[in-house]
């Protein structure tokens, strides 16, 4: 057999079923993945200390020689240890391996090694336990950078980093070109994709660690800007249907409010675009709570009257249940039907959905149908469509973006987000969308007073949650949703690639959204206190959220699902727990959802970390304090923290929504510069080559990345 990069782990030695499935959950099945599972950070062993000088809060290299010949003790249960010491010039070290007896004769007495690993000390006296050894001499070239790799349980880092290169070593037996054309490699000074591969792993150096990052990163982004390009120049040259009849007057009339200047502005935009045969793709942008959604109803009913089916997509079942809650009435009373499709729709009624959505009868057909990424699964085809509303786009995954815009190729695309997106980014995750931008808020909002606190406040805060609920208000509490692998890893990154966050060495441990749900029910009995988290069953996330909106429960602890979306008025409290481990961004979207009634309404973020590293969480959260305007915030988010909040990349650590992942490495932020040499290398290929049927396999690669995986939609 064949083996490529689409080849299944399984054809390495020693990676079996079991070990397949721990792999399946980081997303890695083929070779590809494997080689993709980058580092998500580099120990750096290079950093040779004295035993006295080590780490307290981090591992250390220590350089020792062995002073006892190692002894292996027995333990009761088959368990053992063993034994030795080994000294420099600032003490003696005991180190202990557990369990692993077979090390006995490798550590003679006066050999030298590289120890890396935490040394911990009771007075003057030093001990490692299980550190990584290495044999040394003044002048053996050491690798000076290990990598550290995202891990799940059934794995170990030796495990993946040995299978990563057990994979580039079959690979490279079945030699491949480089996908990037030689001139382009030249012309931007790129290192082989060889070479970047195999340094990304296993570093020689810094240097080449950072060259193999540049090709990397310049290949995600230009693969990126080729498969955007190629998609949207597909739609373009499909057509759409002209929308030109019909008026929006009677949609304003039954709205309880008048229009802002904003929201007329974008209607006229979309208005204009629906009226000709190129297909809309436009965005609507514009903070939280500035009435997007009407905007969207008006370009819906506009497809309708002119005889077009309209669908809006949301990425939550909550977000998509809302906004049929909010639209199926305001349709109904224009005498419009409407339907909810997600995930947890009875399969009966999913089965008379397609069939009306699919029915070619103008009179029986389904007009509009609101739902989540179920709308893109197989049997769901619109008879005469018009329209694509998707709410909060970049929380879809490149692969689902694809998948829409191959679904709708006839159709006309409208996007709304609440994340205003910085110039460069909006270029890579929307490629050449037009931009409606709602910049006027509804009259008589609130600003909704913000605190930054920590753990001393605890008291005076419930002692604030107390005074809101008594006073007939309601309070979310939203704490970071981690997976616990992560909580439980040791794992101490003294270096980590990308990632201008906080570094996860430095964070305290997480509270458990779980456990804390517990102690707030306990510390106030009388009130009712619900839970919500990512995993649950939808039905049950509706029970707690129709229970709190309904005034029924006066406290929600959640992870981040409530963050996009829900509409409660009467909520007037918002506390962020661990709010360290959030973009600004985030805590912005977070805070929209307080404030939206007549209630005084205010935001509590409150921070884990002691010490220096509070400081610094602080410091970074009074932006919050003194900016309420959502574009500030993003432009500070993108400074301090990277554009993993915007593109669902993992590159920022904690709080992440997973999805077909755009990036592994790149960062429009930090690597702009990468991105617009790609951007403009990308628009010269295509002009020659607009199918790129001359570089068959870069051709490949593009496609890789936006390939549709039917994994992902259910
Ligand atoms: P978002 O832009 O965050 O999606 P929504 O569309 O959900 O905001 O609107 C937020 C709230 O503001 C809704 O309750 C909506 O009815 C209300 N709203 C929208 N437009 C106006 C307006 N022009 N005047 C007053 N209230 C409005
Ligand atoms: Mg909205």
């Amino acid at each position: 057999m064949q083996i490529t990069r689409q080849s299944p782990i399984t054809v390495l030695a020693g990676v079996g079923k079991v070990r397949a499935a721990a792999y399946e959950r980081l997303g890695v099945r083929t070779l590809g993945d494997l080689i993709q599972h980058y580092p998500r950070a580099y120990e750096n062993r290079e950093d040779v200390r004295l035993l006295e000088d080590a780490r307290i809060d981090g591992k250390s290299a220590v350089v020792l020689t062995v002073s006892s010949e190692p002894r292996a003790v027995r333990l009761r249960s088959h368990k053992s240890f063993l034994k030795f010491r080994a000294f420099d010039d600032s003490g003696v070290c005991e180190i202990v391996y557990f369990n692993q007896d077979y090390l006995k004769n490798q550590f003679p007495v006066g050999s030298v090694f590289r120890f890396f690993g935490k040394v911990d000390r009771v007075g003057k006296r030093y001990s490692m336990s299980s550190p990584v050894a290495e044999p040394w001499t003044p002048d053996a070239a050491l690798p000076p950078l290990w990598a550290v790799y995202r891990m799940t349980e059934g794995l170990t880092p030796k495990q993946v980093a040995k299978d990563v290169t057990a994979a580039m070593s079959l690979l490279a037996a079945n030699i491949e070109d480089d996908p990037l054309p030689t001139e382009l490699r030249e012309k931007r000074s790129l290192c082989t994709l060889a070479f970047a591969e195999r340094n990304i792993h296993a570093p020689e150096s810094w240097q080449s660690l950072a060259i193999a990052r540049r090709r990397l990163v310049y290949d995600e982004f230009f693969r990126f800007a080729l498969g955007a390009a190629m998609t949207r120049a597909e739609t373009k040259r499909h057509g759409a249907p002209i929308c030109a009849d019909g008026s929006t007057d009677a949609l304003s009339r039954l709205l309880p409010f008048p229009l802002t200047g904003a929201q007329k502005r974008a209607i006229a935009d979309i208005r204009k675009d629906m009226a000709s045969d190129i297909p809309m793709s436009r965005i609507i942008v514009g903070d939280v709570g500035c009435g997007k959604t009407v905007c969207a109803a008006a370009a819906m009913l506009i497809a309708v009257q002119n005889g077009r089916q309209a669908a809006l997509m949301a990425p939550t079942e909550i977000l998509a249940r809302q906004h049929y809650a909010d639209l199926s009435e305001l349709f109904a009373r224009l005498g419009i039907a409407c339907e909810l499709l997600i995930g947890a729709t009875p399969a009966a009624q999913k089965r008379r959905i397609k069939a009306a959505l699919s029915e070619s009868d103008p009179q029986k057909r389904l007009p509009i149908v609101i739902g989540t990424h179920a709308l893109l699964s197989d049997g769901v085809e619109f008879s005469a469509p018009g329209l694509v509303v998707t709410d909060e786009q970049h929380r879809f995954g490149a692969r689902q973006r694809a998948l829409l815009s191959e679904k709708n190729a006839h159709a006309h695309l409208l996007v709304m987000s609440a994340t205003p997106i910085p110039r460069s980014l909006a270029l890579v995750l929307y490629g050449d969308l037009d931009l409606s931008k709602i910049d006027e808020m509804p009259p008589g909002r609130q600003r909704v007073d913000t605190f930054v606190v920590d753990e001393s406040y605890r008291e005076r805060l419930n002692g604030f949650i107390e005074r809101q609920v008594g006073d007939g208000g309601q309070v979310y509490v939203v704490c970071p949703a981690i997976e616990e692998q992560e909580i439980a890893s040791d794992e101490v990154a003294l270096f980590e690639i990308g990632e201008t966050g906080a570094r996860r060495d430095e964070c305290p441990p997480l509270k458990a959204a779980t456990e804390f749900a517990k102690t707030l029910a306990e510390r106030f009995p009388d009130y009712q206190v619900g839970f919500l988290h990512g995993r649950m069953k939808s039905a049950e996330k509706e029970r707690v959220m129709q229970s709190f909106s309904s005034g029924e429960m006066q406290i929600v602890v959640s992870t981040t699902v409530i963050e996009v979306g829900v509409n409660v008025p009467n909520a007037c409290l918002m506390i962020v727990e661990n709010a360290e481990h959030f973009g600004l961004s985030q805590l912005h979207q977070l805070r929209g959802r307080v404030g939206r009634g007549v209630r005084k309404s205010y935001c509590v973020l409150v921070t884990g970390g002691v010490g220096d590293v509070g400081e610094r969480s602080r410091a970074r959260l009074d932006t919050m304090r003194t900016t309420y305007d959502g574009y500030a915030i993003a432009e500070q988010d993108l400074l301090q923290r990277g554009p993993g909040d915007f593109l669902g990349s993992s590159a920022s650590g904690s709080v992440r929504q997973s999805g077909g992942l755009s990036f592994r490495l790149a960062d429009a932020g930090e690597d702009a510069d990468i991105l617009s040499l790609a951007t403009t290398d990308a628009r010269e290929l295509l002009s020659s080559s607009p199918r790129l049927d001359e570089y068959p396999l870069l051709a490949a690669r593009v496609n890789e990345m936006f390939e549709i995986d039917s994994g992902l939609i259910s």
